[in-house]
């Protein structure tokens, strides 16, 4: 049987609600599947009954973005606690500090004669962790852009002169906070990040890395997926599924997919870590 570890809602900024990624992966004859939403854990609440009718299992995750100083990395958080509170207080504070950015970017926007209004964001997120996505929404309904994949080419690339980082945790307040709430934690595709880079997260808890994900070709995969059996990491996978007309469509819900086993040495690093609390 095949999982997805990587999935996307309308908790962040997937096009489809928790439940209907449920249907879709029970579908595509998943047995497993994680929903992974930017810097939120209200998925899992959205999903739960369904994965219980269709008897498919949701593995509770996250994927929280850290802005490190040689550039982005992101998280996955699988078998947490969705409503650990101490968990939740910092992901609150993650999404006011979204909040501010976005701020931050439609001024930048404005002071270039391109106005839009936070309110189009917000209706765009509606109550979802405000992300980029949701900003280019609002541009192409303002009749800035053509398309969202347009939008972020125009205005909202990171080489963009509008593009505001996010303040957000950095790697080890990610991981730290992901293993608190008694989750492991495992770096989202790391592409061609240098294999240094990786090793300097061990030691801050790092318990697993995303060698499968649509980005990476089987090379690199490859690569990481050796560098975890190396180090006894989890090697997991994921298809970073964002739903149908989302900045990646052509991501399908369970494109990549990983054994079964996975799931079982995501749970056996969980143990290990429970055990010396
Ligand atoms: P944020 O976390 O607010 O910076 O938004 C990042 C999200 O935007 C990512 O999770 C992707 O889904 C999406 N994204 C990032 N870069 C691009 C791009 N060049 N084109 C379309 N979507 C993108
Ligand atoms: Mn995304
Ligand atoms: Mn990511
Ligand atoms: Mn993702």
């Amino acid at each position: 049987m095949a999982i997805d570890l990587h999935t996307h809602s309308t908790a962040s900024d997937g096009t489809l609600a928790p439940a209907e990624v449920v249907r879709q992966a029970k579908a595509c004859g998943l047995s497993a599947l994680a929903l992974t939403d930017h810097d939120t854990t209200d998925s899992f609440a959205g999903a739960t009954e369904e994965a219980a009718r269709l008897g498919i299992e949701l593995v509770p995750g996250i994927e929280i973005n850290t802005d490190a100083g040689q550039g982005e990395l992101h998280f996955l958080g699988y078998l947490i606690r969705p409503a650990d509170p101490g968990l939740r207080a910092v992901l609150a504070r993650v999404r006011e500090q979204r909040l501010a950015r976005t701020r931050a970017i439609l001024s930048r926007l404005r002071e270039a004669g391109i106005s839009v209004e936070e309110a189009a964001v917000l209706r765009a997120a509606n109550g979802a962790t405000i992300c980029r996505p949701h900003i280019a929404r609002a541009l192409v309904e303002a009749g800035y852009a053509e398309s969202v994949p347009d939008a972020f080419q125009r205005y909202l690339s990171r080489r963009s002169p509008f593009y505001v980082p996010r303040a957000g945790l950095t790697a080890q307040e990610a991981i730290s906070v992901i293993c608190r709430a008694g989750g492991v934690p495992v770096l989202s595709h790391p592409g061609r990040l240098p294999e240094e880079a990786v090793l300097a997260l061990l030691p801050m808890g790092l318990r697993g890395i995303e060698a499968y994900h649509p980005e990476h070709s089987d090379e690199v995969a490859a690569r990481w997926h050796a560098l975890a059996e190396r180090k006894g990491l989890v090697a997991t996978g994921g298809s970073d599924y964002h739903g149908p007309r989302s900045v990646h469509p052509e991501w399908g819900l369970g494109a990549v997919r990983a054994p079964a086993e996975v799931l079982a040495g995501l749970r056996r690093a969980q143990e290990d870590l429970t055990r010396f609390e």
